[in-house]
């Protein structure tokens, strides 16, 4: 079938809207219906060759949609229903599927690495036949995309498509970085770097475990009001204090964080982050620098302190569990994800969408489909 597409054809060059050929669902694979899909740092780092994609690819991969047509051997949906898409969708039975660190799961990892679905073909083609590649087994920005059955996860009909779609990526990576990985415990001290998309969620997460002090610490002034909003009790910026870790170790009777969470993915965020946790805190990196940056911690403190540093990727849980945990807590208002929607577009104006990433708008553009 043709569906309406964003395809990125060359790094740094805009998406081009066009028609392209979908193929129809082989086994365990499902046809799906963009209903929204938000526009993610990671798809922006993407089309700037971060990651280095394998083109022409369609990028796009926090994403609500509808289960339209099933493949052979599909069990977990039938037409109709809504769903999350997980980006990470796994097979259940590799070393770290048994290991419960699906998000590693080495099915999923190979197929992305080379741009296709697990049996390493694509299902996507241009007009003229050629071969377009998949991005994360989800392919967002396409009205239409046949996805891995373990990538799509049933939600109740009533959660709108854009919030559904930020539960795809955002909000589970920040949300997970707190409760799982850093997993808050009640009045203890939390500080956050980047207040951005994730950073927010991050902010939400820790705050469902009722810390005793959230410090938001950012570059940018104006996300004091945004992290107070959310629910920051303090706010740092780096560029306003001599040194953050001591400004940190101020608030906190001279010990630093009980945990720190780093998501702006800068060299010196993350260098901040280790040295503003306690003794024995807990480090959690988040972001994602470029791959040719490194970060430098004093060798002789890696043992002294006890600190552990825990990476967190996609919320360092099982997401197929933490989409419905944190949609019950958005049902039980206890976690605003209506405040991170900004503004909603057509899929024509994705481009637009990109920019006003790049520009650091506070919310989540979010591209709805009719
Ligand atoms: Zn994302
Ligand atoms: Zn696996």
């Amino acid at each position: 079938m043709r569906t309406k597409a964003a395809v990125l054809y060359a790094i740094n060059e805009p998406l081009v809207i066009e028609e392209v050929e979908i193929g129809d669902p082989k086994d365990r694979e499902v046809l799906v219906r963009m209903t929204a899909t938000g526009v993610c740092r990671s798809d922006l780092s993407a089309a700037r060759g971060f990651g280095r994609p394998h083109l022409p690819v369609i990028l796009g991969h926090e994403a609500a949609a509808e289960v339209v047509k099933c493949g052979p051997g599909v069990t977990r949906v039938k037409p109709g229903d809504r769903i999350v898409l997980s980006w990470s969708p796994n097979c259940g039975h590799c070393f770290y599927c048994l290991e419960a660190r699906p998000t590693l799961c080495e099915v999923y990892t190979e197929a992305a690495g080379v741009g296709t679905l697990w049996d390493g073909t694509s299902r996507i083609r241009t007009p003229g036949g050629d071969k377009i590649h998949h991005f994360s087994q989800t392919s967002s920005f396409a009205e239409h995309m046949v996805v891995p059955e373990a990538g799509c996860v049933p939600i109740h009909p009533d959660i709108p498509a854009s919030i559904a779609a930020l539960v795809g990526c955002a909000v589970t990576t920040g949300y997970g970085a707190a409760v799982n990985d850093a997993n808050v415990r009640a009045g203890t001290n939390v500080a956050i770097w980047g207040i951005g998309g994730v950073g927010l969620n991050a902010l939400m997460g820790a705050k469902v475990r009722g810390p005793a002090m959230i410090i938001a610490v950012d570059v940018n002034p104006e996300k004091e009001a945004v992290a107070k909003r959310f629910g920051a009790t303090h706010f740092v910026n780096p560029g306003e204090v001599n040194d953050v870790p001591e400004a940190i170790r101020a608030l906190t009777e001279g010990r630093g964080a009980d945990y720190t969470i780093e998501c702006s993915g800068r060299p010196e965020a993350i260098e901040q982050a280790y040295h503003s946790a306690r003794p024995a805190g807990t480090v959690v990196p988040v972001g994602e620098a470029r791959k040719e940056e490194t970060v430098t911690f004093p060798a002789r403190l890696l043992p002294d302190e006890q600190k552990r540093i825990v990476g967190s990727y996609y919320g360092g849980g099982v997401p197929e569990r933490d989409f419905h945990q944190i949609l019950g807590l958005y049902r039980r208002g206890l976690l605003d994800l209506d405040a991170l929607v900004g503004e909603t577009m057509p899929l024509d104006r994705i481009n637009d969408g990109f920019r006003m990433l790049d520009e650091g708008v506070e919310t989540r553009s979010v591209v709805v489909f009719e």
